[in-house]
């Protein structure tokens, strides 16, 4: 059986309840290794990184811009502080989740891009991947990374990727991959899946966004939400069936996604190699070893 790697998953979310290790054990069963969980502000450094230990996942830490309102200027130093405490954490495999949104009413624009240029700066100092978010920001998100790389690549993720051919290919040429969710079911979505089919593989990873971007099976439309269906809750277990969306995009067989999808997760997040199971030869530590060949 092929296995995934969801490379954006909130599984500290309140959403979840106390339900993370039932959620994981259905993640795992359904092929799915391993999970990355980004923290979104100083307030949950510890849930994630504890929860990422307790179940043998991965985590990030940064502050997301809709959490900027929120955030004092000294929670910049706890990050630091806190890259730096554990700087040699295996399971610490990039910064994040940081970006811009100018979607979401009501951000201070200074203040996320004030936020999102620090962020940019500590994971060059500290010299961990980025995963970003980007809503109606793709082009500011560019200029930030040229300037603070200053022609040296990223590594790291585009999330939840929803921009045009010509914004793709500028974050792949900075070095980023993008990442591919429950929002490319949507048969509505057809930009996000003709980028889907089109792309190189080489561009593509996968992730959930759990609790959120729940797949067209899941979700749940205003009517039936106003008769009282709660939204569905995407979680990690849904990875294989959105990989298989985009394998009949590409008219594609799922194992070679799922193959390219964890080189690709690995290639942004290298840390991850050395925590997919090893199984005595089998396919996940033959992706490892295909990383580690010049
Ligand atoms: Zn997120």
């Amino acid at each position: 059986m092929s296995i995934f790697v969801d490379t954006h998953c909130h599984l500290d979310a309140p959403e979840f309840g106390d339900e993370a290790p039932a959620v994981q054990a259905r993640a795992r069963q359904a092929g799915v290794a391993l999970g990355v969980i980004p923290a979104v502000g100083v307030f949950n450094f510890e849930a994630v990184r504890t929860l990422a230990h307790r179940q043998g996942d991965a985590y990030a830490l940064g502050i997301h811009p809709l959490f900027t309102p929120k955030a004092r200027p000294e929670d910049l130093d706890t990050l630091a502080d806190a890259l730096r405490t554990h700087q040699a954490d295996p399971r610490l495999v990039a910064l994040g989740e940081i970006g811009l949104d100018f979607f979401a009413p009501g951000l201070d624009d200074a203040k996320q891009q004030h936020f999102f240029r620090r962020q940019l700066e500590l994971a060059r100092d500290f010299e961990l991947p980025v995963l970003i978010h980007v809503r109606r920001s793709v082009d500011k998100v560019l200029r930030q990374l040229r300037e603070v790389g200053r022609g040296q690549p990223w590594r790291g993720i585009a999330h939840a990727f929803n921009g045009s051919a010509q914004q793709a290919d500028a974050c792949l040429s900075l070095g980023l991959k993008l990442g591919f969710g429950g929002a490319v079911t949507f048969e509505r979505a057809l930009q996000l899946r003709r980028l889907a089919a089109q792309l190189p593989l080489e561009a593509l990873v996968l992730e959930t966004d759990a609790p959120d971007i729940p797949p067209h099976w899941l979700y749940r439309t205003q009517a039936q939400r106003e008769a009282g269906e709660p939204q569905g809750r995407n979680e990690p277990a849904e990875l294989p069936r959105i990989a298989q969306v985009i394998a009949e995009l590409r008219g594609a067989r799922v194992d070679d996604v799922a193959i390219a999808t964890v080189r690709n997760a690995c290639e942004a997040m290298p840390r991850l190699a050395a925590l997919l199971p090893v199984d005595g030869g089998g396919p996940a530590s033959l992706y490892a070893q295909g990383l580690q060949q010049p």
